[in-house]
């Protein structure tokens, strides 16, 4: 296992025995393959590559990925070779929202730009004109996939009285939690148009790859905002930077990046641009939930049960 925080190292130790995975070793998937030889499970985190090359090692009965997505994860080939997959899913819900919301008020109101304006010694005193940004008070904000995230988000947005809409044709809320949260269900091209922030919360998955690219940029009003704490690859980051770049969208928050830890120079280029190294769940809580989480989905495993998130019941035993 890569290292995680406490109490994860003790749950894992009272099941089994543990091996840690070199620090600073390579994650590709022969690397992981040799360091998971010979061990009963596996705990992943969202970077490591886990596909058939590292499931079909003999006696793998698990692999637990300490994060919620799990695009890193062939679950056809651990269906296949009888490896069982679990996650994190519920414990970082709070924390990732509170970042989206983070990142939307940065970028709105410029505060990592005026840090290093004032900083660099260029603030000579109030002037009517400074760093003029966007309101978010009363501002329509645009959730894309309503899931455990995407409600967090909403739920706060309702404290700046924002106007929520919400695009997830496969999981819509009931009309009691539309009430309840003050969202309303609407397709995507009516929320790009509609909404000054637009906030992604989609797994990254074959149809939402590059959900958001040139047309969608397009859709959207000259002064929107997009923020993406879900997956890099759910936006086309050339065509986000082109978007920038030709004043199509005013702006951007992204906690996610589509060749991490790699940043599209384009991006580093921008002021307009808050840009965050994959941190959204990074609280002491959050993480060690997360830990606690991980650790006990494979204690369970080992000691023969079902985990509590198992994301493939068809190959419990
Ligand atoms: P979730 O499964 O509860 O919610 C995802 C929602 O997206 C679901 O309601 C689903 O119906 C919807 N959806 C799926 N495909 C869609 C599509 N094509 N169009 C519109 N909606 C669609 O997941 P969650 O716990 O809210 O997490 C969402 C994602 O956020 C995770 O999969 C993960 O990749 C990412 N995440 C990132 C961080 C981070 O550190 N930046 C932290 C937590 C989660």
């Amino acid at each position: 296992m890569h290292p995680i925080l406490d109490p994860g190292p003790a749950i894992l130790a009272d099941a089994t025995e543990v091996v840690s995975y070199p620090p600073n070793g390579p994650l590709d998937e022969e690397s992981i393959r040799q360091a998971v030889e010979g061990c009963v499970g596996v705990v992943s985190q969202l970077m490591d590559p886990i596909r058939e090359l590292v499931l079909s090692t003999p006696g793998l009965k698990i692999v637990s990925n300490v994060a919620v997505g799990f695009d890193n994860i062939d679950i056809a080939a651990a269906n296949a070779y009888n490896v069982m997959v679990t996650n994190t899913p519920g414990v970082l819900d709070d924390s990732t929202a509170d970042f989206a919301f983070a990142l939307l008020m940065a970028t709105a109101r410029r505060v990592v730009e005026g840090d290093h304006y004032l900083r660099s010694g260029y603030f000579r005193g109030w002037a009517i004109d400074m760093m003029l940004g966007t309101d978010v008070f009363g501002a329509t904000l645009g959730i894309i996939g309503i899931g455990r995230i995407g409600r967090g988000l909403a739920h706060r947005a309702k404290g700046f009285n924002m106007r929520v809409l919400y695009y997830d044709p496969k999981s819509p809320l009931s009309r009691d939690d539309e009430i309840q949260l003050g969202a309303t269900r609407t397709d995507l091209g009516r929320l790009l148009a509609e909404s000054d922030f637009v906030s992604v919360h989609v797994p990254l998955l074959p149809d939402t790859h590059h959900m958001i690219s040139t047309a969608q940029f397009e859709q959207m009003r000259r002064s929107g905002i997009l923020i993406n704490t879900s997956r890099g690859p759910v936006v086309d980051e050339a065509a986000l930077v082109e978007a920038l770049n030709t004043r199509k969208i005013a702006g951007a928050g992204l906690d996610v990046f589509e060749r991490e830890p790699a940043v599209h120079p384009g991006l580093i280029a921008l002021p307009n641009v808050v840009l965050a190294p994959h941190i959204a769940s990074a609280t002491v809580r959050t993480r060690s939930e997360m830990s606690a989480m991980a650790a006990r989905n494979v204690a369970t495993a080992v000691r023969g049960g079902r985990p509590p998130n198992l994301l493939n019941p068809g190959v419990a035993r």
